[in-house]
């Protein structure tokens, strides 16, 4: 909606949502390919899951294709980046929305739990930026969102990894709106709250409660 209360039209738009196989992402790919942007649906594993969010797009009249790729590879994600350029012509959206949890106190985190969510949730953001960007800082126009959370703003018991990648995700998207505003190029982070989908699936009543006591 813009300030007059109209829908966006995103026709004509290419974007490329990371992770958009299920949960928060698939509704991000949906949600723009309703408002007539091509949709480029990336993941890693979930093909059949990436292949139901794509036939969502078209039975609502969208636009979209499969575009699997590990954005925890900087090779990867250049080449991803590259077909996706030859195929559609251009990037105009970039949601970096990929993610992953590893969650455990402090003393029993292993070096793999914080490697692995840094990789996903931050370097992962940095690559597909770095490659994105210079399609369109060449065209002067572009967005993209990066979806933090609530976590990398307050912190979380139990989640020293995913807090500290989430909240490094704010700063990257901070630093970048900074690099990439005189070019037209808009950057900016969401950061949502408990939202039911793949990574709260392994919560107990006992956890859910707990984080409904932060909620006013
Ligand atoms: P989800 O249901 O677990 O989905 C994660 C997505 O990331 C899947 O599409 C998965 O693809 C993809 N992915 C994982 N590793 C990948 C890799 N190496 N390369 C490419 N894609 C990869 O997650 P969600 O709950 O919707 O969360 C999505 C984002 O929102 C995450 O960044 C998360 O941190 C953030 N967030 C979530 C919540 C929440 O409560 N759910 C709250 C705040 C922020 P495959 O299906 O192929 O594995």
């Amino acid at each position: 909606m813009n300030s007059c209360g109209e829908m966006l039209s995103l026709s004509g738009k290419t974007a490329l949502v990371t992770g958009a196989s299920r949960g928060i992402g698939r509704a991000v790919a949906v949600m723009l390919a309703q408002h007539g942007a091509f949709v480029n649906i990336n993941y890693i594993q979930s093909q059949e899951a990436a292949s139901e969010a794509l036939e969502m797009i078209i039975s609502l009249g969208g636009q979209g294709r499969l575009v699997p790729f590990d954005v925890t590879s900087s090779d990867q994600v250049d080449s991803g980046v590259r077909d996706v350029l030859q195929e559609c012509g251009t990037i105009d959206i970039l949601v970096n929305n990929a993610g992953i949890c590893r969650d455990g106190l402090l003393g029993r985190m292993k070096d793999t739990d914080w490697d692995a969510v840094l990789s996903h949730n931050l370097s992962a953001a940095f690559y597909t930026c770095r490659a994105v960007a210079k399609i369109m800082i060449r065209k002067r126009s572009g967005r993209i969102v990066n979806i933090s959370s609530t976590a990398g703003e307050s912190g979380n018991a139990g989640q020293a990894n995913y807090s500290a990648s989430k909240a490094g995700l704010i700063g990257l998207t901070k630093s970048l709106a900074r690099e990439l505003a005189p070019r037209n190029i808009l950057v900016n982070a969401v950061a949502p709250g408990i939202i039911a989908g793949g990574m709260t699936q392994s919560l107990d009543e006992k956890q859910l409660d707990a984080i409904r006591t932060h909620v006013p």
